[in-house]
Formats: structure tokens, C-alpha cells, sequence
């Protein structure tokens, strides 16, 4: 007997229920068993004053049955309350973006008749988005950008393993390593390593900017892209723009065993309950389903209708109906995907996709040797460079250290290399230390500079200065040697 699929279903705010219902309507069609477990998240969960805007009993849910289908949840717009999307994906861990990028037949954009089929693959974990945000003096904010090994092999991992899965030749890691040598470095380096895993499909490293550009130059081109949290997001919208907006933006949040399908697109409700919206976006969100599901015909079967539906019949929703083209209402437009099954639209056959089994992480940092060579300690202070420096090398003198430089918002101003700040308060002091080269900082070194420095001036936080295998693990100012 058929296995049946227990999901837990969230219907959504706005337009939610409207674009849920017409998916949930279709994917049932196709024969397919679910036991849907209806959750409640967002909205109406906020009114009753419940500040992650998910519930215990979604959460629960979500544990047992660990696939969720989910409709958009509206964000309030006030102090205090966080977005229950993000809520969701970050309780369940869910590392990996997905995002598939795919021409429809009969809607026109600038791009129509390239061939645009690519899937953004971007980490929702980690980077600039773990939101570690500091404000360092009243006019200084600073935010950490934590990239790990573990986060990036996952993704990356990821990334191969779905191009395998869907018989694709290329994937693209799009970094910004060239300026961000050891965050955005690590994602290049990892990629560097994991792909000698995947000979069978090509591995290319793109600068980040020159993907965006190429991406609206030629699309086609393109097969997955991986990236990093923030390089992913702003990808992916400007990727999802190719093909005709947000009605036809699909996605999926995987975790380790637990994923949550999603369409990109908010909950729209100056359209709510009007019956006019696309459904296109949840409902290829749900076909993602089906596939983690393993149920590819029913997969196959639902793709091919709407095909058929947009390309040989001209049916459309209002949002992108176009001249000679049927302008229907969501539910007529699910009716007729409904009424299109077993159809095939021969000009766009479907993958032969396979099931996604994502293996162990296995590389290493490779790192037997390491010591702190130094300290940088960043401070809040208006004086010049000069002064601050003459006035910090006097403060340490007779101490394990020396003042190696100073630097504004990473250019070197002390010993000074002709740069003028700006009138940014916020100096870094790199000190190393004089002793033997490979020796490490004793803690009484560390606590005896910081007294020594909090005499006159006020630090506001200090880093140590790994040496990793003889390497230098971090970076040098501009204009330091
Ligand atoms: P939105 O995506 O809801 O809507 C922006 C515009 O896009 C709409 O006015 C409409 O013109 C178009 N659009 C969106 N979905 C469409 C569809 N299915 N068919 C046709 N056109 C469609 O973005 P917004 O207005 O910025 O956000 C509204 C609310 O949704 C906010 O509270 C926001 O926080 C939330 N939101 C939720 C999610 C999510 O649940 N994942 C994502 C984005 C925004």
C-alpha cells in the first residue's frame, strides 16, 4: 500500500491560505497519501502576545513529522517582535536556502526563450546573519561575520549532491574571497576541497559581484550557484527576477532531517481573499516537497500540468496574464493544472531527478601548530593617530609588547603611510609580542597590556592574533606590510 505522508501544513497570513489551499488541492489530486496537521504560526499568534510567533504545538509538530509546508507569515511591523520565518529556520536548523530558478513557458520577461534553469543554493545558518551585532561607541556598529568550516562543507556538500541529483554538469561558489580573505576565503578554500569529491561535475569559483553581473548577462550559463548567507539572499532575489517575480519563486529550507517549504514571496495582502493570486511559487515549493518526499511521478505529473496549463493553453493568473493570454482566478487556475494531469509539454521535459543523500562532512583544517603571536585591541578615542600612537608606545613601554600599527576602519594611519581619517573614533592597536616567535601569549601579558592601555584610553574589545601552521590567521591592514 501507498505510504502516507504526514506533514505539518501552515496555512500562512495574507494570501497564505488562498496559495496553500489551491497546492494542497493539487498535490492531493495526484493520488498521493497525506495526513496534514494543521499549525498555526505568525499573525494571529502575535496578537495573542507570543513574541516568536511560533506556538509549542507547531514546534512539536514539526519535530515529529519534520516536513512542513508552509505558507507566508507576516512580519509585524513594531519593536521586539523577530519574524516567525526566521524563528522557524533557525530553531530547526536549517542550513541550506534552495531556490530554483526556472524560465515558464508563455510568461514574458527580458530573459523569455534563454533557457534559464539554475538553482541558488545559499547557507542560512551563519555569516552576517547569526545577527552578533555589537554597537562598539554611540557612533560605531560593528557585526561579526562567522563563517565555519562545518557550515561551509555542509553547504557546499549540498550544493554537488543536488546537481548530481538533478543530472546537472556545473557548480559555481560565488565568494567575495578577494576581499574577504579568511571568511569568504574559508567558502573558497572548502569548495577547492570538496569538490575533488565531484570529478564528475565541473567546479568553478566566481567572484560574487561578477556573478551578479553575469547572471543578467547570460543566465543560462548557470546550472547552481552556492554562496554564502548574504551572497545567497541577494543572488537569489535578483536571480528570482529573471523569471517573472515572485509568483514563481519556489524554495526550501532543508536541515539535517527536517525540511520546510516555502515560497519566496511574502504574504501580499492588499491581495488577500480576493482569488486573484498566483500559486505557482507554493505549489513548485510543494513539488520540492514531493521529491524529498521521493515521490517523483507525482512530481512529474503536477510540473508537466502547469507546463501545459501556461504554455498550450494560455492560462494564467492575473499578475502576469498578458496580451491573447486567459486571465483566470486562483482556483480556476488550479482546476485547470488539476485538469492537465497526465499531459506532457514536450518543448520542457522534466529531470530525471534523484533522491538527495547528503554525506558526512570529512575535511580538516589540517592545522597541528598554533600559538597567538599578538593582540588587537580596539579603541574609542578622539585624539590623532600620532598623538595615540606616541602616547600608547610610552604607556607599554617595558612590557612583552610592541605597537605594530594603528589603523581607521582597516587602513594604517600610525606609523603613518599619508591616509587621513575621517573623524571615526574607532581605532585598532595591533600589538605583537617581542619575545620568541613561536611563543604564546601568557595571560598575565594579556591582562598586564590591557592595564597598561586602560590607563588613559578606553578599549572596547580585543581579538587575539593567531598563527596557524606558521600562517598568519588574520588579516593585515591596508597598508601594513
Ligand atoms: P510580498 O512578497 O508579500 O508582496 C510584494 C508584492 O509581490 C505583492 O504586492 C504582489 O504584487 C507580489 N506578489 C507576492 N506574491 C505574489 C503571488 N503569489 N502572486 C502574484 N504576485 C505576488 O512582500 P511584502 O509586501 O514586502 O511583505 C508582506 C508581508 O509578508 C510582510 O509582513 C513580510 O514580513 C512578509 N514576508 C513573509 C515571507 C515569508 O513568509 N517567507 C517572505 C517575505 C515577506
Amino acid at each position: 500500500m501507498a505510504q502516507t505522508h504526514k506533514i505539518t501544513l501552515i496555512n500562512g497570513d495574507g494570501i497564505g491560505p488562498e496559495v496553500v489551499g489551491s497546492t494542497r488541492k493539487i498535490l492531493e489530486a495526484t493520488g498521493v497519501k497525506f495526513d496534514w496537521e494543521i499549525c498555526e504560526a505568525g499573525a494571529e499568534v502575535f496578537k495573542r502576545g507570543l513574541p516568536s510567533g511560533v506556538p509549542m504545538e507547531t514546534v512539536e509538530s514539526i519535530q515529529r513529522n519534520r516536513v512542513v509546508l508552509k505558507g507566508p507569515l507576516e512580519t509585524p511591523v513594531g519593536f521586539g517582535e523577530k519574524s516567525a520565518n526566521v524563528t522557524l529556520r533557525k530553531i530547526f536548523e536549517t542550513y541550506a536556502n534552495v531556490r530554483p530558478v526556472k524560465e515558464f513557458p508563455g510568461v514574458i520577461t527580458p530573459f523569455s526563450g534563454r533557457g534559464v534553469d539554475l538553482v541558488i543554493v545559499r547557507e542560512n545558518v551563519e555569516d552576517l546573519y547569526a545577527g552578533i551585532e555589537y554597537m562598539q561607541s554611540p557612533d560605531v556598529a560593528e557585526c561579526l561575520k562567522v563563517i565555519t568550516r562545518l557550515g561551509c562543507e555542509k553547504i557546499i556538500r549540498f550544493a554537488f549532491e543536488l546537481a548530481r541529483s538533478e543530472g546537472r554538469k556545473s557548480v559555481h561558489c560565488a565568494t567575495k574571497a578577494n576581499i574577504m580573505k579568511l571568511t569568504e576565503g574559508l567558502m573558497k578554500k572548502v569548495f577547492e576541497e570538496v569538490s575533488e569529491d565531484y570529478k564528475d561535475i565541473e567546479a568553478h569559483h566566481i567572484i560574487v559581484d561578477n556573478c551578479a553581473h553575469q547572471l543578467v548577462r547570460r543566465p543560462e550559463n548557470f546550472e547552481v550557484i552556492v554562496a554564502t548567507n548574504m551572497n545567497g539572499d541577494i543572488l537569489s532575489d535578483l536571480a528570482s527576477g529573471l523569471v517573472g517575480g515572485l509568483g514563481f519563486a519556489p524554495g526550501a529550507n532543508i536541515g539535517e532531517d527536517i525540511a520546510i517549504f516555502e515560497a519566496v514571496h511574502g504574504s501580499a495582502p492588499k491581495y488577500a481573499g480576493k482569488n486573484v493570486i498566483n500559486p505557482i511559487a507554493v505549489l513548485f515549493s510543494g513539488i520540492m516537497m514531493l521529491r524529498y518526499l521521493g515521490e517523483f511521478e507525482a512530481a512529474e505529473t503536477i510540473e508537466q500540468a502547469v507546463y501545459v496549463t501556461l504554455g498550450r493553453d494560455k492560462i494564467f493568473t492575473r499578475d502576469v496574464a498578458g496580451e491573447g493570454q486567459k486571465a483566470v482566478s486562483t482556483t480556476e487556475f488550479t482546476d485547470a493544472v488539476i485538469g492537465n494531469f497526465g499531459q506532457k509539454y514536450e518543448k520542457m521535459p522534466t529531470k530525471n531527478y534523484k533522491k538527495i543523500v547528503i554525506p558526512k562532512n570529512t575535511t580538516t583544517s589540517g592545522i597541528t601548530h598554533r600559538h597567538v603571536s599578538g593582540l588587537d585591541v580596539f579603541t574609542e578615542v578622539s585624539e590623532l593617530p600620532d598623538v595615540l600612537g606616541k602616547s600608547i608606545e610610552k604607556l607599554i613601554e617595558g612590557s612583552n609588547f610592541e605597537l605594530t600599527m594603528i589603523d581607521n576602519r582597516g587602513v594604517k594611519v600610525y606609523p603613518s603611510i599619508g591616509a587621513i581619517p575621517e573623524k571615526a573614533d574607532f581605532y585598532r592597536c595591533r600589538f605583537m609580542l617581542t619575545t620568541n616567535d613561536n611563543e604564546d601569549i601568557h595571560q598575565d601579558n594579556v591582562i598586564d597590556l590591557l592595564n597598561r592601555f586602560g590607563k588613559k584610553y578606553t578599549w572596547t574589545h580585543v581579538e587575539k592574533l593567531h598563527v596557524f601552521n606558521k600562517e598568519q590567521a588574520f588579516s593585515k591592514a591596508q597598508g601594513e606590510d
